[in-house]
């Protein structure tokens, strides 16, 4: 195990499949190497934050609050993280950009991305056509669908937003594709992140 903190924050739209090319790269880790990861989804953080004060019954109505409020819940969930993420190799589960209401909000601005101190920002991409695809294809989550050309200039906003992290922190940025049935291979590029 390497000494001191190795933190990666993956980030991307919603449906692109940041989730499972996580599961499938700390898999690897534990199978090639015997190591854990600690992975942490802020959007997690951040519901119990919303759901104990009584805001939202699921995750994806988070993004439909006032944004003062997700601002709010947003800092909280950072600094609880960031107490977390403590451990040698840790993967931070998040995104760049929320759609919401009123706009994007910035998902690591400077208060919480500094905190979290990351070596890599990654931003997994797809095409959108595909994204689509997978938002009205999963039953598990109550994602917005979308024309594509909202999806493209959404990834292309999310691409300037993790550059805009990367300055704050220093940290590179890596842009992984996670195409079409080939989560292993988006898996195995996030993979040589977390083991740089
Ligand atoms: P959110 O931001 O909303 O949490 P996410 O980026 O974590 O979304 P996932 O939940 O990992 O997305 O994936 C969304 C759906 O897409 C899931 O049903 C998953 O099985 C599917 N999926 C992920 N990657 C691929 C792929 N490479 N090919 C086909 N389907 C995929
Ligand atoms: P996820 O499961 O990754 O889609 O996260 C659930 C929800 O948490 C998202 O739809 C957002 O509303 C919220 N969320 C996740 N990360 C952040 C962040 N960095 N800043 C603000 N909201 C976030
Ligand atoms: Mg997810």
């Amino acid at each position: 195990m390497p000494e001191g903190k190795n933190l990666v924050i993956v980030t991307g739209i919603p449906g692109v499949g940041k989730t499972t090319v996580i599961t499938t790269a700390v898999d690897m880790v534990k199978q090639k190497h015997g190591e854990e990861v600690l992975v942490l989804n802020f959007g997690t953080a951040m519901f119990e934050v919303a759901s104990k004060k009584g805001l939202v019954k699921d995750r994806d109505e988070m993004r439909k609050l006032a944004t003062k409020t997700q601002r709010e819940i947003q800092k909280l969930a950072g600094q609880s993280i960031a107490q977390k993420a403590k451990s040698a190799r840790i993967i931070v589960d998040t995104h760049t950009l929320i759609q919401t209401n009123n706009g994007y909000l910035i998902g690591l601005p400077e208060w919480v991305v500094t905190a979290l101190g990351p070596k890599t920002i990654v931003l997994v991409e797809a095409a959108p056509d595909k994204i689509a695809a997978r938002r009205s294809e999963d039953p598990t989550r109550a994602r917005d669908s979308q024309d594509v050309a909202v999806i493209e200039i959404h990834q292309q906003m999310c691409r300037a937003a993790a550059v805009a992290a990367g300055t704050i922190t220093g940290a590179t940025v890596r842009i992984i594709n996670n195409r079409q049935g080939e989560v292993e291979a988006a898996a195995t590029e996030l993979y040589q992140t977390l083991m740089e």
